[in-house]
């Protein structure tokens, strides 16, 4: 479904979302607000709070929330995309708009690494990082947006090369690891280099994925320092405890839980990270595609196992996904807040869930239901097809 696009003769759209039983920020210091009324103008937010106070006059669409909570758009900090809604990995098309259907609204890519025949040589894999840049910015796969274009990088590149890259749009980098380069003195160096032009970066953390890939442990992510220890519970072979541990104390890079990895080391590491008081720290990805298949339902279902195994109220494992992830890979997306995209998620308490509401039955361990998602102010999808059904659902007002 596709409503209110912008319109053509360029005059501003407004969304207007009125009745919002529940407000969840994505922002760990202020989780829950005080509003029941969101008004974007141009993809942008521009007002949060009750009705009332705020001028919800001329929208060019109007929702009804019908008492459900509305979310900030879900972020997937690891992906491994190809070529538009293809996957090659599991031979599957519309992984994106499944994705979407558990509401993801950003994806960021951890390399292109499935391409067949992906190049290895410098001038090959700059290339293809910024055709996959240019392609998935061109084309956003049921509105889903899919940060790619990340290079894996190989001995012998140099700064120029990494000026070139962000020169042409490149943001992140995929993980070090999945390439030639997997000792520490020279991912540091290259991982610098990325970051003084501006480039985000991670890394595969753990035991190889898939064969032909190698371990990276803790010496190795240590000294390489990019940004994001990329799934430190494992893509999937996890580090020995020590390690994890290890990694949590001595940096304060971002801490990445994947949905493709090791279920304890991911409890293991948010333990770890709480008692740091770093929660901060702790984002999510899916790791998708990979030999796990395709998850449509991977950050839900982590937020839901953070929640309920790790003990973490709900709406705190929900910033692990938007808020943190926002700040941590520097996005526009992910908190509602005034001037921040305005991609959303309407959920509710899932059907004959036991518990007592929509938080509650995160708490339990179970999944929300999804009954609409919105990315830059516009609808993109309803009542999810993938989710268990929500109890109620907004409607399209006008
Ligand atoms: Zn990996």
């Amino acid at each position: 479904m596709s409503h209110d696009e912008p319109s053509a003769s360029g005059a501003p759209t407004k969304l207007v979302i009125r009745n919002i039983g529940l407000l969840l920020s994505g922002d760990l210091q202020n989780p829950i607000l005080d509003a029941d009324t969101v008004v974007a103008i141009d993809g942008r937010i521009t007002g949060i709070g009750r009705q009332k106070d705020l001028d919800t006059e001329g929208a060019t669409t109007l929702i009804d929330a019908n008492g459900v909570a509305l979310t900030p758009g879900l972020i997937d900090s690891h992906v491994h995309p190809v070529a538009g809604d293809w996957t090659p990995r599991q031979s599957q098309l519309n992984w994106i708009d499944s994705s979407l259907h558990g509401g993801v609204t950003t994806m960021i890519s951890a390399g292109e690494v499935h391409t067949p025949g992906r190049p290895r040589d410098i001038v090959g894999l700059k290339a293809m990082a910024i055709t996959a840049q240019r392609c998935f910015s061109n084309f956003r796969a049921s509105g889903v947006k899919v940060h790619a274009g990340a290079p894996v990088i190989e001995p012998g590149m140099e700064e120029h090369d990494f000026a070139e890259l962000a020169a042409a749009g490149v943001r992140f980098l995929g993980e070090v690891g999945l390439g030639g380069v997997k000792d520490g003195p020279t991912a540091r160096k290259m991982v610098a280099w990325a970051r003084q032009y501006g480039i985000n970066s991670t890394i595969h953390t753990g035991g190889p994925s898939i064969p032909g890939s190698g371990l990276i442990d803790k010496d190795v992510v240590l000294e390489a320092d990019t940004d994001i220890i990329g799934h430190i519970n494992g893509g999937h072979t996890a580090l020995p405890d020590d390690q994890i541990v290890s990694l949590c104390e001595c940096c304060k890079r971002g801490l990445e839980l994947v949905h493709n990895g090791n279920e304890r080391a991911a409890l293991l590491t948010l333990r770890t990270a709480a008692e740091l008081g770093e929660l901060n720290r702790v984002i999510l990805g899916t790791d998708g595609p990979a030999g796990s298949g395709v998850q449509p339902l991977g950050i839900i279902r982590m937020i839901s196992m953070l929640s309920s195994l790790g003990g973490v109220p709900a709406e705190i494992a929900l910033c692990f996904a938007t808020g943190n992830t926002a700040r941590l890979r520097a996005l526009d997306c992910g908190l509602l807040e005034v001037g921040r995209s305005a991609d959303f998620v309407f959920m509710d308490k899932a059907q004959h869930s036991a518990g007592r509401d929509l938080l509650h039955s995160i708490a339990l361990g179970d999944l929300p239901g999804i009954g609409m998602t919105v990315i830059d102010g516009i609808v993109r999808s309803g009542r999810s097809r993938n989710t268990p059904p929500a109890t109620r659902v907004p409607a399209i007002a006008g």
